[in-house]
């Protein structure tokens, strides 16, 4: 069927509210005209409020999450650097990959996909390590491959106990803007996020908050970075202006996403994004044979569920029916769960009826790939959920 709206439900890039859409559509201009700081800087200011923080920086690199990734490394850390990663799905393990191939020595926690980063591990090896001789802690905050929310306050916590100097990195990148990130409370030194997820923006803006300590570290880190720099962005940002051409498109959609996201309240997105998780949860877990992939209720995401099929059946085939015959685009199952599980991102622009037609479309692509779900058994689950929770918001001014 070809006409009706197609169906987004991948966790990014995530839909595109129609108010951010048309702030996009304005004619190219002059990025080096005298009042093009009027445009950007209310934008850093703004970035701050969502990512909870009120000292240090935030700086913009046209580019993706990965980008703000790279930044994040090569501007505070040296080759041969020892830092504690853990992996446990597709985003961590590639963060993983990205700081060996950039010369770090990592030391690197594999955990059981559907968990998240091993805090009391964690603890353990920091309080082992009275030498200080790790740099950088790492977390992903949201794996976005399974599903699972990692505990960042916990990590905090752990470096406290041991009086642990070393820089604390963050990939928010599906997580900031969606569910509760506090850059400052959290003593977070180095915070990635990109602009097509919690953001509703189309890719292309790699986001990234710096602490003082963090820009401290840059100042004598030696690790070689050109186009990511910090310095070359500290030059001009106060300013308003880059070191190079900057997608002044997305700056305006920025500003007006902005704009939503304070008119929503921080506190009330995060609410709403538990809330329509939660119906998307009790729908997935309504169904024979499915389960999540986040173990228990301690790692469940409230931006993406990872879906485990029924063994026999292929989730491959889930996917491929929903965008072939339902027009619904799911998430894939990456890497190590590729064939096992599918995804629905729940993310942005979203509300409780968009969440059913995800529900109700997945049951007719499981059908389709042969599993024996019975129709309107999660949407079922999750018409009981939204319609019995209250939806509360505070108004914003009390926040
Ligand atoms: C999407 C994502 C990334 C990668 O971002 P790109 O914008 O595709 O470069 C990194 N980490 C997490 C957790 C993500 O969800």
């Amino acid at each position: 069927m070809k006409t009706g709206q197609s169906h987004l439900f991948i966790p990014g890039p995530t839909n595109i509210p129609d108010r951010v859409r048309r702030a996009m559509n304005v004619p190219m201009e002059d990025m080096r005209a005298p009042d093009f700081g009027e445009l950007t800087k209310p934008l850093f200011e703004g970035l701050k409020r969502v990512f909870q923080m009120t000292s240090g920086r935030v700086f913009m690199f046209p580019g993706s999450g990965t980008g703000a990734w790279e930044s994040a490394i090569t501007n505070t850390l040296n080759a041969g650097d020892k830092v504690l990663m853990s992996r446990f799905g597709q985003f961590s393990h590639l963060w993983v990959d990205m700081a060996q191939r950039l010369g770090l020595d990592v030391q690197c926690i594999d955990v059981e996909w559907g968990k998240g980063v091993p805090v009391v591990e964690y603890a353990k090896i920091l309080d082992a390590d009275k030498s200080h001789s790790i740099r950088a802690v790492f977390i992903t905050q949201n794996e976005t491959a399974t599903g699972v929310t990692s505990d960042v306050a916990g990590v905090r916590a752990a470096l406290d106990a041991t009086g642990h100097p070393a820089l604390l990195f963050v990939d928010g990148v599906s997580s900031i803007a969606s569910i509760d990130f506090r850059f400052e409370e959290w003593g977070v030194d180095l915070a990635v996020a990109g602009s097509q997820k919690g953001f509703m923006l189309p890719a292309g803006l790699s986001m990234l908050g710096v602490s003082e300590k963090a820009l401290d570290a840059s100042r004598t880190a030696r690790m070689p970075r050109c186009y990511f720099s910090f310095d070359d962005m500290l030059k001009l940002n106060d300013d308003g202006y880059f070191p190079y051409t900057p997608p002044t498109q997305l700056f305006h959609g920025l500003r007006e996403a902005l704009a939503l996201i304070e008119e929503e309240g921080l506190q009330n997105i995060f609410a709403r994004h538990n809330r329509l998780a939660e119906g998307v949860r009790r729908g997935i877990l309504a169904w024979d044979g499915c389960s999540l992939c986040a173990h228990s209720p301690q790692w469940y995401s409230d931006t993406v569920s990872a879906i485990v099929v029924p063994e026999n059946i292929d989730a491959r085939e889930v996917i491929r029916s929903g965008y072939e015959r339902h027009r619904t685009s799911f998430g894939s199952g990456l890497s190590k769960v590729m064939g096992k599980v599918f995804r629905i991102g729940h993310l942005g622009d979203l509300n409780e009826v968009m969440c059913l037609t995800a529900l109700a479309s997945a049951e007719m692509a499981l059908r389709d790939a042969g599993a024996k779900v019975e129709f309107g058994s999660g949407v079922a689950a999750a018409q009981d959920w939204y319609s019995s929770s209250q939806s509360v918001e505070i108004s914003v001014a009390a926040e």
